[in-house]
């Protein structure tokens, strides 16, 4: 079996290893195809596929977009969209602004707990967009959390005192965006919105009706009933099945890319299934004077 890995974040995003790196990690683990998914960008996806030409692995272009729905996170990947469609980069242009003031929102709020941290110092520790495992890193390193997961816990995740919601997009919008640029949306790690899956079966059948494409059913911590439960969903509403790891490297050094040992390998037959969904939708409505995406020539 090939193993693939359909879930995976760079430096452009909160990833510690440059889309390079992330493709020589693939290749040296014996991957056959690897997605990049990066938070809110496209931008490492031209790097990664010439560095999947390199190392003779397949990169499908990915993004993974943070929406917000009835006051809840929820992530949503696409794949195969059309970078420079307009609705997709105005989206992609917007959730960069909202990240900026997210970010300052957040160190406002450590500030009003007596922590400091240096916006600048911040900007300049990554290339890509700042996300909260940056501000984590952070504060280990100024010795406010014995590790990222701590820095979470103490101060970023839902409900802690200093988080600040990343998007004001619903999901059904970055769907349809995903959607016009010629991608497929898929919902991703869906027991994040609730490790027991409440509510979960409503949501997907609305965001169903909305265009939603998949469901990310082989993660991290998916237990083989939540998988059963999850595989019944895409039965239901003709969903195609992925799995991913979410490696993001150093900034979550529990995950290795391909997800082992872990989860299990997952197979190439669900990203054939992805693509041949791919191939039935309409090409990407691109206005003919743009540049076509290196990701579109390669699929
Ligand atoms: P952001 O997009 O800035 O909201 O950050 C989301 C990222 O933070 C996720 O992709 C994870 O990598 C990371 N993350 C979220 N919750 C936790 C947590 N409790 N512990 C460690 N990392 C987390
Ligand atoms: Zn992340
Ligand atoms: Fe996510
Ligand atoms: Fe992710």
């Amino acid at each position: 079996m090939l193993p693939i890995d359909l879930h995976s974040h760079s430096s452009y995003s909160d990833g510690s290893h440059s889309p390079e790196q992330l493709v020589r990690e693939a290749r040296r683990l014996g991957l056959a195809a690897i997605a990049l998914t990066d938070h809110d960008t496209m931008a490492g996806v031209s790097e990664a596929i010439n560095a999947g030409v390199k190392y003779h692995v397949e990169v499908i272009p990915g993004i993974e977009i943070s929406t917000i729905q009835d006051g809840q996170p929820i992530h949503v990947l696409g794949y195969g969209a059309a970078p420079e469609h307009p609705g997709l980069r105005k989206l992609i242009r917007e959730l960069a602004a909202f990240r900026e003031t997210r970010n300052l929102g957040i160190l406002a709020r450590l500030e009003r707990l007596g922590i400091h941290l240096d916006y600048v110092e911040l900007t300049a520790s990554t290339v890509g967009l700042i996300g909260r495992p940056h501000i984590a890193r952070q504060l280990v390193r100024q010795g406010h959390a014995s590790s990222i997961a701590q820095a979470f816990r103490r101060f970023l995740q839902r409900n802690a005192q200093a988080y600040v919601s990343v998007s004001k997009f619903p999901a059904a919008e970055a769907i349809k965006q995903i959607q016009e640029a010629g991608g497929l949306a898929v919902l991703a790690h869906p027991t994040t919105i609730d490790k027991n899956l409440k509510g979960v079966a409503a949501l997907v059948k609305k965001l169903s009706e909305s265009g939603l494409g998949g469901i990310e059913v082989f993660y991290p911590g998916h237990s083989q009933k939540i998988c059963q439960r999850l595989l019944y969903q895409c039965e239901q509403h003709h969903l195609v099945v992925t799995g991913g790891s979410d490696f993001h490297g150093s900034l979550k050094p529990e995950i290795q890319l391909g997800g082992a040992p872990i989860m299990p390998p997952i197979p190439y037959r669900l990203l054939e299934e992805l693509k041949m969904r791919l191939v039935g939708k309409n090409k990407p409505t691109v206005n003919e004077s743009q540049s076509p995406s290196q990701g579109q020539t390669i699929w």
